[in-house]
């Protein structure tokens, strides 16, 4: 019988993804039935279908699959999660008017790529697969110049990523390590720790390429870990800070990823008297609301506890650009 629920807090949205949906629901506003979004916008199913489904928003992973005229030659957003610059020259060159909903916080990285590319340095960029469109995003910067390497507990997972036991450098005395926004904070600073030893003279980031949100929700899920019997974690598989969240979890106590509620099943809760509950940064509110009534409607007695304390970061919307804007800024 299940006594307690703890709330994470926090949980669920983060600036960033706060700023990138609101960001598509205005341009669909003004762009109705006429808006393209390069990517998810962020990564959560029941986001990205609601906006389709409501807002008329059409998804592509392909700027082929775009036509445009010139009477019509449309808008697109970006994802939260970055695109290269070649994806805004090509979105340029095809006419189209641009959104950039990339978080400040990816777009921190992207210069920082920028900067130490220009000074000749090499970039060891640490990230979870090739494929994700952070990693292509900030790899894009300057592929030239940048090897991605895997955390050191997922190496091989994705042979494209290199080993930091073993990767090498052309120019030990000039590198850099940038990371993926949403990794494992105690992975991350161990795969670190493992180049810096082979690279005395690795350059790291000021403050830590891992982000507010994700060091945030990962502290929580420890804080309440050791009180829960059952973590249940919602979140996208394609989300990588929501996965970050269900291996901590895992790692601590029995965990069970969800997308929504309609995916719990009662044989999880036998015996278990104390649940936790955490939504990864793209996941909407009203799905851990209603895993809550779930619980309470077979329990009504149970116990809700909620400690900790919300973020109070904004970040400012973005403003379209047209093509010939966005081609002069990139030179
Ligand atoms: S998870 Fe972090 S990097 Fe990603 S959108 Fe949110 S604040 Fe930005």
């Amino acid at each position: 019988m299940v006594e307690r629920v703890y709330l994470a807090k926090p949980r669920g949205f983060c600036a960033g993804v706060v700023m990138a949906i609101q960001t598509v629901e205005r341009a669909a506003e003004e762009n109705p039935g006429d808006l393209v979004v390069y990517h998810q916008i962020v990564h959560n199913e029941t986001v990205v279908r609601r906006l389709e489904r409501e807002r008329g928003v059409r998804f592509v992973e392909d700027l082929g699959e775009i036509e445009t005229t010139e009477e019509r030659p449309g808008t697109i957003v970006f994802s939260a999660h970055g695109v290269a610059p070649e994806v805004r020259r090509q979105a340029a060159r095809l006419g189209l008017a641009q959104i950039d909903a990339t978080c400040p916080l990816v777009t921190k990285v992207h210069s920082e790529a920028r900067r130490y590319a220009a000074m000749g340095y090499t970039i060891l960029l640490i990230g979870d697969s090739a494929d994700h469109q952070e990693v292509k995003g900030t790899l894009g910067e300057a592929p030239e110049h940048t090897i991605l390497v895997a955390v050191h507990t997922q190496v091989g997972k994705d042979p494209r990523l290199a080993d930091p036991r073993t990767v090498e450098v052309p120019d030990p005395e000039k590198v850099l390590v940038l990371t993926q926004t949403t990794l494992s904070v105690d992975d991350t600073d161990a795969t670190i720790a493992i180049l810096k030893k082979r690279f005395p003279k690795l350059v790291t980031p000021a403050r830590s390429d891992l982000c507010y949100a994700t060091k945030n929700r990962q502290d929580a899920v420890r804080r309440l870990a050791p009180k829960v019997d059952l973590f249940l974690v919602l979140s996208s598989r394609h989300s990588s800070n929501g996965m970050r969240l269900f291996e901590l979890a895992g790692k601590l106590t029995r965990a069970v990823r969800i997308d929504t509620p309609e995916d719990l099943e009662e044989a999880w809760f036998e015996r278990v008297r104390n649940v936790g509950i955490t939504s990864a940064a793209s996941t909407p509110e009203d799905l851990v609301t209603g895993t809550l009534a779930w619980i309470r409607e077979r329990w009504p007695e149970v116990e809700v506890i909620e400690e900790g304390e919300w973020e109070q970061i904004r970040f400012r919307k973005p403003r379209p650009k047209r093509p010939e804007e966005v081609l002069a800024e990139l030179g």
